[in-house]
């Protein structure tokens, strides 16, 4: 997309910045090794990962309006982290740094006629319980003597590029993290095999199972072909551990991977289990695919409700987010959050789980990226009060639209608003209800006509 906060600027890679791209590189190595760890990645866990470990181009970037040059700078320090780094070109200040990743808080063998023949590698399906004790029809792969929580069976799949069983693609695969953490050397996941086709792990069950109803949910709502839209693998890995050894209170998609945690203290269950968990990480890929919100402020906001509004439509019976895997004790109404109530039953933001429900009562520090989990309840209302006018049929395909089209990766609320209002008149017309429903909705959350647009700099 060209039309992002910042843009390319081939035209200047001339152009003699006082801060070369390896001391801008350098710079920011130095200052990520503050929040993470920085791991030299082995050729196995590159593969989990959705780009080389550093990026870097020169941008205009707008300080305060004040266009500047700049060197804007991806860097993958580990599986676990994603961060964004704008550096002044001029005066090699840092301008901006943070992470992009959202963290929810988070055999046998056939004979004929006694000659044995090979055996019928391939797709295969089993029935096995998940999580909630639900048994569910997952799909496996069969190489030789064992089978694998690999499912070839989707439209994606690409069979001549496949390789059995490390390298397949157009899959969804489920492996085992083995109580590692992705932020420590001793990292290391395993396959989840089987050699009868019966399997009896309930994590391992529950996030192959989610990971193909997020897949089901885009492809066949949107006809979005996988996270990425280009049948890229979904792989999950489960039984994450945090850097201390101890099971990791969240869960996240790191661009090409779903990380489960199996909880502690704000989360008492697994969060593979949660069906609108795993749809809200898997849909912060299809937005990074799309317009990209950059992960702060209004921006990062819009980022997070879209991942709410797809985790809510994929686990489509309740506007909550989180309910089946939170722990109440903390999280007192029972979820993390709430679409339709985003007060979630507490007063003010010192109550777990409360987020503004009208732009009058948006959070404007700081503190998460400048509020990218608390000001996303401005917004999700608003996806609610829409959808609860026109259906949730009808509210997807908008905002999908809106998404996809019109918004960008420094779009504020007042964009959204125009975005949804725009793919609404596309899909029904001017004037039609659907319109102005969506009119109605972002006006009772106080994001009015009244606001001026975002302007681009360049
Ligand atoms: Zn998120």
């Amino acid at each position: 997309m060209m039309n992002g906060r910042y843009q390319p600027t081939p035209q200047l890679t001339s152009f003699q910045a006082a801060l070369g791209q390896q001391q801008a590189l350098n710079l920011a190595l130095a200052d990520v090794a503050k929040y993470t760890k920085v791991k030299s990645l082995p050729e196995a866990e590159l593969a989990l990962m959705d780009g080389p470990q550093t990026q870097i181009q020169l941008v205009v970037y707008p300080l305060q309006r004040k266009p500047l040059l700049a060197w804007a700078i991806t860097l993958r320090p580990n599986l676990a982290s994603r961060w964004t780094y704008i550096i002044d070109a001029q005066s090699s200040d840092i301008l901006q740094h943070f992470d992009n990743l959202c963290k929810v808080h988070g055999t046998h063998t056939a004979s004929d006629h006694g000659h044995a023949v090979p055996p019928p590698d391939g797709p295969a399906t089993a029935n096995a319980n998940d999580l909630f004790g639900i048994s569910r029809t997952i799909n496996t792969y069969q190489k030789g003597s064992l089978f694998y929580l690999i499912d070839a069976s989707r439209s994606m799949f690409d069979a001549p590029a496949s390789v059995f069983p490390d390298e397949p693609v157009g899959v969804i695969w489920t492996i085992n993290a083995q109580n590692t953490s992705p932020e420590n050397n001793n990292f290391g996941a395993a396959h989840i095999t089987s050699s009868n086709n019966t399997w009896t792990n309930p994590i391992a069950v529950s996030a192959h199972y989610n990971a193909g109803r997020a897949f089901e949910y885009f492809k066949q709502t949107f006809n979005r072909n996988s996270i990425n839209g280009q049948g890229g693998n979904i792989i999950s890995l489960i039984n994450v551990a945090d850097p201390s050894g101890q099971p990791m209170d969240n869960a996240f998609w790191n661009g090409a991977a779903m990380f489960y945690g199996n909880g502690s203290i704000a989360f008492s269950s697994p969060l593979a289990k949660g069906l609108d968990v795993s749809g809200h990480e898997m849909s912060h890929g299809v937005i990074q695919n799309t317009a990209n919100l950059e992960y702060y402020a209004e921006s990062g906001a819009i980022n997070e409700s879209f991942a709410d509004v797809f985790g809510a439509m994929i686990d489509r019976d309740d506007w909550l987010i989180g309910e089946n895997v939170v722990n109440n004790n903390v999280y007192t109404s029972g979820a993390l959050r709430s679409m339709s109530d985003p007060h979630n039953g507490g007063n003010s933001l010192n109550d777990d789980g409360w987020q503004p429900a009208h732009f009058s009562e948006k959070y404007t520090g700081t503190a998460d990226n400048a509020g990218v989990h608390i000001n996303s309840g401005i917004t999700n209302r608003a996806y609610y009060l829409f959808a609860e006018q026109v259906s949730k049929n009808t509210a997807e395909q908008v905002y999908y639209r809106a998404l996809n089209n019109y918004l960008t990766r420094s779009s504020q609320f007042i964009d959204l608003r125009i975005a949804v209002i725009q793919a609404a008149t596309d899909l029904h017309g001017a004037n039609s209800t659907v319109v102005n429903a969506a009119i109605s909705a972002f006006s009772t959350v106080g994001i009015g006509a009244g606001q001026v647009a975002n302007t681009r700099t360049i």
